[in-house]
């Protein structure tokens, strides 16, 4: 019997990154054994869900669901709400939910996290943080959002992480008021795909190297990893999302901004290598389904 042989894979189970703009459906065992993938666009609720609950239902056989979601969502087994995307802004998707209607509909183990702990999954079981049980993804897009791996499993207890509403410290004269509605100048406000847009009126991947911009948006995500680090939890960060597809120059930005933020006061061996504690993905757009699958395994093992 080798090792890709049947018997010894992993269950074959159902994974959703419930994105936005659009869902990616995924039916198999890992990233080497995909048997089918459906791309859903994502409109209303109704139609959204029903129009994946029809993949669903052409596919058999598969052991359990998971969902990596867009949020704010509830991730508390013990809460009323739990499976639901809870205040979201975008239209329509409010107080929904997602786990317990597929839960009630194809009676198999149901996991539930968010798009970015989803994507800290992937990459941690197949990707740049592969072999890690502790590790982060950041992921810097249209919003910017944390998912904190400790131990294989995501750290969650009241609710998920949110260090993207994180208030950083400024860099010296900018005093530029960010663009989040809650905050204004938090991480998010200062240095996702809108702000960007927002302060410069160039889109991120538009924008020349030499803008002075970047070392701002850089610095904003520094601070967003340093209070990373200093959860004491990450042995490695993931970078990945919109701003960082096509910035390969912010990677040597922020790691020596984290260096600058963390001042020295924290000794390991994984922070003393910053090219490897700060990486980029490998999975690419995969890492949320791929770590719907994980959370499908995961609820699978109880
Ligand atoms: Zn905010």
């Amino acid at each position: 019997m080798t090792a890709s042989s049947p018997a010894s894979r992993p269950p074959v189970v159902a994974g959703i990154e419930l994105g936005g703009t659009k869902c990616i459906a995924m039916l198999g065992s890992g990233p080497d054994d995909i048997q089918d993938e459906v791309r859903v666009p994502t409109t209303t609720p109704g139609e959204t869900l029903a129009a994946l609950e029809a993949v669903l239902d052409r596919w058999s056989g598969f052991a359990a669901v998971g969902i990596a979601s867009f949020g704010p969502v509830s991730v508390d087994r013990a809460a009323s709400d739990w499976g639901s995307i809870t205040t979201t802004p975008k239209p329509g998707w409010a107080d929904t939910p997602i786990a317990p209607q597929l839960a009630a509909r194809y009676r198999v183990p149901i996991g539930f996290h968010t798009d970015v702990v989803g994507a800290a999954l992937g990459e941690g079981a197949y990707g740049a943080a592969m072999g890690l049980a502790d590790h982060a993804y950041m992921t810097v897009g249209t919003g910017i959002g944390v998912g904190l791996v400790a131990g294989g499993a995501p750290v969650a207890g009241m609710t998920h992480q949110e260090l993207g509403h994180l208030r950083p410290v400024r860099v010296k004269g900018d005093d530029w008021p960010g663009i989040c509605p809650f905050h204004g100048a938090c991480v998010e406000g200062l240095a996702s795909g809108p702000a960007i847009v927002a302060r410069t009126g160039t889109p991120a991947p538009d924008l020349p190297v030499d803008d002075p911009a970047w070392d701002l948006v850089a610095h904003a995500i520094a601070q967003a990893c340093a209070a990373v680090v200093l959860t004491g939890v990450p042995r490695r960060i993931v970078i990945g999302g919109g701003v960082m597809v096509g910035t390969p120059h912010l990677f040597p930005r922020v790691r020596r901004m984290l260096h600058d933020s963390l001042a020295g006061y924290l000794v390991t061996a994984e922070l003393a290598e910053l090219d490897s504690y700060v990486v980029p993905p490998r999975l690419g757009g995969q890492a949320g389904p791929l770590g719907a699958l994980v959370l499908a395994h995961r609820a699978l093992a109880g």
